[in-house]
Protein backbone atom coordinates (compact mmCIF):
# COMPACT_ATOMS: atom_id res chain seq x y z
CA UNK A 1 0.00 0.00 0.00
CA UNK A 2 0.96 4.00 -0.99
CA UNK A 3 -0.15 6.37 0.39
CA UNK A 4 0.09 8.00 -3.31
CA UNK A 5 -3.08 5.90 -3.96
CA UNK A 6 -5.02 8.71 -1.89
CA UNK A 7 -6.93 12.05 -2.62
CA UNK A 8 -6.94 14.36 0.22
CA UNK A 9 -11.41 13.71 0.82
CA UNK A 10 -9.69 10.04 1.52
CA UNK A 11 -7.18 10.62 3.45
CA UNK A 12 -9.41 12.46 5.86
CA UNK A 13 -11.44 9.41 6.24
CA UNK A 14 -8.64 8.29 8.89
CA UNK A 15 -6.26 10.46 9.53
CA UNK A 16 -7.07 12.89 12.14
CA UNK A 17 -7.53 16.13 12.42
CA UNK A 18 -8.24 16.80 9.25
CA UNK A 19 -5.46 19.96 8.48
CA UNK A 20 -3.08 16.87 9.02
CA UNK A 21 -3.58 15.59 5.43
CA UNK A 22 -2.90 18.97 3.70
CA UNK A 23 0.43 18.79 5.83
CA UNK A 24 1.04 15.66 4.80
CA UNK A 25 0.40 16.51 0.93
CA UNK A 26 2.54 19.47 1.27
CA UNK A 27 5.48 17.32 2.39
CA UNK A 28 5.21 14.60 -0.07
CA UNK A 29 4.49 16.57 -2.95
CA UNK A 30 5.85 19.87 -2.78
CA UNK A 31 9.11 19.26 -0.65
CA UNK A 32 9.40 15.93 -1.88
CA UNK A 33 10.16 14.11 1.95
CA UNK A 34 12.01 10.72 1.34
CA UNK A 35 10.78 9.46 4.69
CA UNK A 36 8.08 10.52 7.45
CA UNK A 37 10.35 11.20 10.10
CA UNK A 38 11.17 14.16 7.99
CA UNK A 39 7.98 15.54 8.03
CA UNK A 40 8.60 17.37 11.42
CA UNK A 41 5.61 19.14 11.62
CA UNK A 42 3.68 15.71 11.89
CA UNK A 43 3.05 14.76 15.18
CA UNK A 44 5.60 11.02 16.16
CA UNK A 45 2.70 8.77 16.79
CA UNK A 46 1.16 9.79 13.42
CA UNK A 47 4.26 9.37 11.98
CA UNK A 48 5.19 5.82 13.25
CA UNK A 49 1.49 4.73 12.44
CA UNK A 50 1.71 5.96 8.50
CA UNK A 51 5.30 4.32 8.29
CA UNK A 52 3.81 1.01 9.43
CA UNK A 53 1.26 0.98 6.91
CA UNK A 54 1.86 3.36 4.04
CA UNK A 55 5.04 3.50 1.54
CA UNK A 56 6.03 6.52 0.75
CA UNK A 57 7.47 5.78 -3.11
CA UNK A 58 6.13 2.39 -4.40
CA UNK A 59 8.92 2.59 -7.50
CA UNK A 60 12.67 1.95 -7.55
CA UNK A 61 14.63 3.02 -10.84
CA UNK A 62 15.49 -0.12 -12.51
CA UNK A 63 17.50 1.85 -15.32
CA UNK A 64 17.94 5.02 -16.93
CA UNK A 65 19.40 6.40 -20.39
CA UNK A 66 20.11 9.71 -21.47
CA UNK A 67 19.60 10.61 -25.10
CA UNK A 68 21.84 13.38 -26.78
CA UNK A 69 18.71 15.44 -27.42
CA UNK A 70 18.01 15.29 -22.97
CA UNK A 71 15.46 13.19 -22.88
CA UNK A 72 15.50 10.53 -19.72
CA UNK A 73 14.00 7.61 -20.26
CA UNK A 74 13.51 5.79 -17.12
CA UNK A 75 12.48 1.57 -16.10
CA UNK A 76 10.74 1.28 -13.25
CA UNK A 77 10.40 -1.64 -10.70
CA UNK A 78 7.54 -1.97 -8.86
CA UNK A 79 6.91 -3.93 -5.86
CA UNK A 80 6.34 -7.32 -7.64
CA UNK A 81 9.51 -6.83 -10.04
CA UNK A 82 7.65 -6.35 -12.65
CA UNK A 83 8.87 -2.97 -14.45
CA UNK A 84 7.50 0.01 -16.10
CA UNK A 85 8.68 3.23 -18.38
CA UNK A 86 8.18 6.38 -18.52
CA UNK A 87 9.82 9.48 -20.14
CA UNK A 88 10.80 13.24 -18.93
CA UNK A 89 11.19 15.48 -22.38
CA UNK A 90 12.86 18.64 -21.90
CA UNK A 91 10.51 20.38 -24.38
CA UNK A 92 12.18 24.00 -24.40
CA UNK A 93 15.62 24.87 -23.28
CA UNK A 94 15.82 27.96 -20.48
CA UNK A 95 17.00 31.49 -22.06
CA UNK A 96 18.82 33.99 -21.07
CA UNK A 97 18.84 37.33 -21.15
CA UNK A 98 22.32 39.74 -21.87
CA UNK A 99 22.50 40.46 -18.01
CA UNK A 100 22.53 36.67 -17.44
CA UNK A 101 19.07 36.79 -16.21
CA UNK A 102 16.60 33.88 -16.81
CA UNK A 103 13.82 35.13 -19.15
CA UNK A 104 12.10 31.19 -19.49
CA UNK A 105 12.57 27.93 -17.33
CA UNK A 106 13.26 24.93 -19.23
CA UNK A 107 9.48 23.18 -19.84
CA UNK A 108 9.16 19.72 -19.61
CA UNK A 109 6.73 16.95 -20.30
CA UNK A 110 6.39 13.80 -18.40
CA UNK A 111 5.30 10.72 -20.50
CA UNK A 112 3.64 8.13 -17.93
CA UNK A 113 2.78 4.66 -18.17
CA UNK A 114 -0.68 3.08 -17.00
CA UNK A 115 -0.46 -0.67 -17.16
CA UNK A 116 2.18 -3.03 -17.25
CA UNK A 117 1.83 -4.85 -20.69
CA UNK A 118 -1.20 -3.72 -22.85
CA UNK A 119 -4.14 -5.81 -24.38
CA UNK A 120 -4.58 -3.60 -27.66
CA UNK A 121 -2.05 -5.19 -30.13
CA UNK A 122 -0.63 -2.91 -31.68
CA UNK A 123 1.55 -4.19 -34.76
CA UNK A 124 3.93 -1.36 -34.33
CA UNK A 125 4.40 -1.52 -30.39
CA UNK A 126 6.56 -3.84 -28.65
CA UNK A 127 5.03 -3.29 -25.17
CA UNK A 128 1.97 -5.61 -27.02
CA UNK A 129 4.32 -8.12 -27.32
CA UNK A 130 3.65 -8.73 -23.36
CA UNK A 131 -0.24 -8.63 -23.36
CA UNK A 132 -1.41 -7.18 -20.57
CA UNK A 133 0.05 -8.17 -16.90
CA UNK A 134 -2.11 -6.08 -14.84
CA UNK A 135 -3.16 -2.13 -14.23
CA UNK A 136 -1.07 0.06 -12.26
CA UNK A 137 -2.25 1.36 -8.99
CA UNK A 138 -3.33 5.01 -8.75
CA UNK A 139 -0.44 5.39 -6.60
CA UNK A 140 1.77 3.70 -9.14
CA UNK A 141 0.89 6.21 -11.34
CA UNK A 142 1.46 9.19 -9.81
CA UNK A 143 4.63 8.10 -8.66
CA UNK A 144 5.95 8.37 -12.18
CA UNK A 145 5.74 11.92 -11.77
CA UNK A 146 6.40 12.63 -8.51
CA UNK A 147 9.96 10.36 -8.79
CA UNK A 148 10.86 11.91 -12.15
CA UNK A 149 10.38 15.57 -10.62
CA UNK A 150 12.28 14.25 -7.73
CA UNK A 151 15.35 13.05 -9.50
CA UNK A 152 15.86 16.03 -11.59
CA UNK A 153 15.59 18.27 -9.05
CA UNK A 154 12.70 19.80 -10.94
CA UNK A 155 11.30 21.78 -7.87
CA UNK A 156 7.69 21.95 -6.67
CA UNK A 157 6.39 25.26 -8.13
CA UNK A 158 7.46 24.71 -11.57
CA UNK A 159 4.82 23.07 -13.81
CA UNK A 160 5.04 20.50 -16.20
CA UNK A 161 2.88 18.90 -18.57
CA UNK A 162 1.69 15.04 -18.15
CA UNK A 163 1.00 12.91 -21.36
CA UNK A 164 -0.51 9.16 -20.44
CA UNK A 165 1.42 7.83 -23.54
CA UNK A 166 3.51 5.33 -22.09
CA UNK A 167 2.64 1.43 -21.57
CA UNK A 168 -0.62 0.70 -21.70
CA UNK A 169 -4.11 1.75 -22.70
CA UNK A 170 -5.29 4.53 -20.40
CA UNK A 171 -8.80 4.44 -20.90
CA UNK A 172 -8.44 0.45 -20.06
CA UNK A 173 -7.78 1.29 -16.46
CA UNK A 174 -9.86 4.53 -16.13
CA UNK A 175 -10.95 4.23 -12.86
CA UNK A 176 -6.93 4.44 -11.67
CA UNK A 177 -5.64 7.05 -14.41
CA UNK A 178 -8.97 9.42 -13.17
CA UNK A 179 -8.06 9.29 -9.42
CA UNK A 180 -4.30 9.57 -10.48
CA UNK A 181 -5.35 12.93 -12.86
CA UNK A 182 -7.59 14.42 -9.78
CA UNK A 183 -4.37 13.34 -7.05
CA UNK A 184 -2.16 15.75 -9.93
CA UNK A 185 -4.35 18.73 -9.86
CA UNK A 186 -4.67 19.10 -5.90
CA UNK A 187 -2.82 22.39 -5.17
CA UNK A 188 -1.43 21.25 -2.31
CA UNK A 189 0.39 18.56 -4.62
CA UNK A 190 1.69 18.65 -7.65
CA UNK A 191 -0.59 20.99 -8.83
CA UNK A 192 -0.95 20.18 -12.16
CA UNK A 193 -3.63 21.49 -13.66
CA UNK A 194 -6.05 18.74 -16.14
CA UNK A 195 -5.72 21.48 -18.78
CA UNK A 196 -1.67 20.41 -18.71
CA UNK A 197 -2.46 16.36 -19.03
CA UNK A 198 -3.51 14.45 -22.11
CA UNK A 199 -4.92 11.24 -22.04
CA UNK A 200 -3.73 9.24 -24.86
CA UNK A 201 -5.95 6.52 -26.73
CA UNK A 202 -5.82 3.99 -28.78
CA UNK A 203 -9.59 4.99 -29.51
CA UNK A 204 -11.94 2.90 -26.86
CA UNK A 205 -14.83 5.09 -28.04
CA UNK A 206 -16.89 3.42 -25.27
CA UNK A 207 -14.73 4.79 -22.93
CA UNK A 208 -14.23 8.03 -24.45
CA UNK A 209 -17.55 8.36 -23.90
CA UNK A 210 -17.28 7.68 -20.32
CA UNK A 211 -14.28 10.05 -19.99
CA UNK A 212 -16.24 12.65 -21.37
CA UNK A 213 -19.28 12.29 -18.85
CA UNK A 214 -16.33 12.71 -16.06
CA UNK A 215 -15.40 16.37 -16.90
CA UNK A 216 -12.10 16.16 -15.77
CA UNK A 217 -10.78 19.03 -17.79
CA UNK A 218 -8.41 16.91 -19.62
CA UNK A 219 -7.00 17.10 -23.17
CA UNK A 220 -7.59 14.07 -25.47
CA UNK A 221 -5.38 12.61 -27.94
CA UNK A 222 -6.25 9.79 -30.21
CA UNK A 223 -3.96 7.29 -32.19
CA UNK A 224 -5.01 7.47 -35.38
CA UNK A 225 -2.12 6.25 -37.51
CA UNK A 226 -4.31 5.65 -40.61
CA UNK A 227 -7.50 6.55 -42.29
CA UNK A 228 -9.44 3.48 -43.99
CA UNK A 229 -10.63 0.70 -41.71
CA UNK A 230 -8.24 -1.82 -43.64
CA UNK A 231 -5.09 -0.11 -42.65
CA UNK A 232 -6.11 0.66 -38.97
CA UNK A 233 -7.36 -3.11 -38.63
CA UNK A 234 -3.81 -4.60 -39.64
CA UNK A 235 -1.84 -1.54 -37.88
CA UNK A 236 -4.60 -1.58 -34.80
CA UNK A 237 -6.28 -4.74 -34.15
CA UNK A 238 -8.49 -2.81 -31.77
CA UNK A 239 -10.53 -1.57 -35.05
CA UNK A 240 -12.31 -4.27 -34.97
CA UNK A 241 -14.84 -3.30 -32.18
CA UNK A 242 -13.78 0.61 -32.37
CA UNK A 243 -13.75 1.50 -35.90
CA UNK A 244 -12.94 5.06 -37.49
CA UNK A 245 -16.62 6.14 -37.23
CA UNK A 246 -17.17 5.38 -33.60
CA UNK A 247 -14.17 7.04 -32.79
CA UNK A 248 -14.84 10.07 -34.42
CA UNK A 249 -18.49 10.23 -33.02
CA UNK A 250 -16.65 9.95 -29.26
CA UNK A 251 -14.38 12.52 -30.28
CA UNK A 252 -17.75 14.97 -31.85
CA UNK A 253 -19.38 14.74 -28.16
CA UNK A 254 -15.82 15.01 -25.95
CA UNK A 255 -16.09 18.25 -23.85
CA UNK A 256 -13.06 20.04 -24.43
CA UNK A 257 -11.45 23.81 -23.36
CA UNK A 258 -12.82 26.08 -25.93
CA UNK A 259 -8.97 27.10 -26.38
CA UNK A 260 -7.88 23.40 -27.00
CA UNK A 261 -8.00 20.77 -29.75
CA UNK A 262 -8.41 17.09 -29.88
CA UNK A 263 -4.64 15.59 -30.75
CA UNK A 264 -4.80 13.15 -33.32
CA UNK A 265 -1.16 11.08 -33.29
CA UNK A 266 -0.42 10.11 -36.54
CA UNK A 267 2.39 7.40 -36.44
CA UNK A 268 3.87 7.78 -40.52
CA UNK A 269 5.35 4.88 -42.25
CA UNK A 270 7.04 4.40 -45.29
CA UNK A 271 4.48 3.62 -48.51
CA UNK A 272 2.33 2.68 -45.74
CA UNK A 273 0.30 5.96 -44.90
CA UNK A 274 2.70 8.68 -45.88
CA UNK A 275 0.98 9.72 -49.02
CA UNK A 276 -1.17 12.26 -50.11
CA UNK A 277 -4.13 10.30 -50.72
CA UNK A 278 -3.98 9.47 -46.96
CA UNK A 279 -3.54 13.12 -46.27
CA UNK A 280 -6.50 14.00 -48.12
CA UNK A 281 -8.42 11.46 -46.55
CA UNK A 282 -7.66 12.84 -43.59
CA UNK A 283 -8.67 16.33 -44.05
CA UNK A 284 -12.20 14.70 -44.87
CA UNK A 285 -11.99 12.96 -41.44
CA UNK A 286 -11.11 15.49 -39.47
CA UNK A 287 -13.85 18.26 -41.09
CA UNK A 288 -15.54 20.08 -38.38
CA UNK A 289 -13.45 18.97 -35.43
CA UNK A 290 -11.20 21.37 -33.77
CA UNK A 291 -8.24 19.13 -34.07
CA UNK A 292 -4.16 19.16 -34.71
CA UNK A 293 -2.48 16.48 -36.30
CA UNK A 294 1.10 15.23 -34.79
CA UNK A 295 2.68 13.22 -37.10
CA UNK A 296 5.04 10.72 -35.67
CA UNK A 297 8.60 9.54 -37.40
CA UNK A 298 8.17 5.45 -37.43
CA UNK A 299 10.96 4.33 -35.50
CA UNK A 300 12.25 1.39 -36.42
CA UNK A 301 12.89 -1.51 -33.82
CA UNK A 302 14.72 -5.00 -34.31
CA UNK A 303 12.12 -7.33 -36.89
CA UNK A 304 9.50 -4.58 -37.73
CA UNK A 305 8.23 -4.74 -41.03
CA UNK A 306 7.73 -1.24 -40.96
CA UNK A 307 10.30 1.86 -41.73
CA UNK A 308 10.85 5.21 -41.20
CA UNK A 309 9.64 7.51 -44.15
CA UNK A 310 11.65 9.98 -46.01
CA UNK A 311 11.44 13.76 -44.29
CA UNK A 312 10.82 14.53 -48.08
CA UNK A 313 7.20 13.13 -48.00
CA UNK A 314 6.38 14.07 -44.45
CA UNK A 315 6.66 17.19 -44.84
CA UNK A 316 4.54 17.17 -47.91
CA UNK A 317 1.66 15.35 -45.75
CA UNK A 318 2.87 18.39 -43.04
CA UNK A 319 2.00 21.68 -46.37
CA UNK A 320 -1.00 19.38 -47.64
CA UNK A 321 -2.72 19.65 -44.13
CA UNK A 322 -1.76 22.50 -43.21
CA UNK A 323 -2.80 24.20 -46.82
CA UNK A 324 -6.05 22.52 -45.98
CA UNK A 325 -7.27 24.18 -42.91
CA UNK A 326 -5.50 20.85 -40.32
CA UNK A 327 -2.76 22.26 -38.06
CA UNK A 328 -0.44 19.92 -38.27
CA UNK A 329 3.63 19.37 -36.45
CA UNK A 330 6.15 17.13 -37.07
CA UNK A 331 6.93 15.65 -33.66
CA UNK A 332 10.47 16.13 -33.16
CA UNK A 333 12.21 12.52 -32.40
CA UNK A 334 13.29 13.10 -28.72
CA UNK A 335 14.85 10.25 -27.80
CA UNK A 336 15.14 8.75 -30.76
CA UNK A 337 19.01 7.66 -29.98
CA UNK A 338 17.85 5.31 -26.64
CA UNK A 339 14.62 4.18 -28.86
CA UNK A 340 11.65 5.89 -26.89
CA UNK A 341 9.16 3.84 -29.11
CA UNK A 342 6.53 2.43 -26.48
CA UNK A 343 8.17 -0.73 -25.18
CA UNK A 344 11.46 -0.46 -26.61
CA UNK A 345 13.54 0.14 -24.00
CA UNK A 346 12.14 -2.11 -21.67
CA UNK A 347 12.24 -5.18 -24.30
CA UNK A 348 15.93 -4.51 -24.50
CA UNK A 349 17.03 -4.43 -20.87
CA UNK A 350 15.36 -8.42 -20.21
CA UNK A 351 17.16 -9.34 -23.08
S1 LIG B 1 0.82 1.39 -28.90
FE1 LIG B 1 -0.06 1.83 -26.90
S2 LIG B 1 -2.18 1.01 -27.10
FE2 LIG B 1 -0.99 0.07 -28.75
S3 LIG B 1 -0.27 -1.88 -27.89
FE3 LIG B 1 1.34 -0.33 -27.56
S4 LIG B 1 0.94 0.40 -25.49
FE4 LIG B 1 -0.92 -0.61 -26.19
Amino acid sequence: MTILDYTQDELKEFIKPAFRVKQIYKWIYQNYADTYEQMHTIPKTLREELEKNYSLMPLSVAKEEQSSDGSIKYLFALHDGKTIESVLLPMKQEEFDEDGKRIHHTRYTICISSQVGCKIGCSFCLTAKSGLLRNLSTGEIVAQVLLIKKLNGIDSERRVNIVYMGMGEPLDNLNNVSKAVKIFSDIDGLSISPKRQTISTSGLSSQIKKLGNMNLGVLLAISLHAVDDELREELMPINKHYDIRSIMNAVREFPIDVRKRVMFEYLIMKDVNDDIKSAKKLVKLLHGIKSKVNLIYFNPHEGSPYNRPPKSSVEKFRDYLNAHGVTCTIRQSKGLDISAACGQLKERSEK
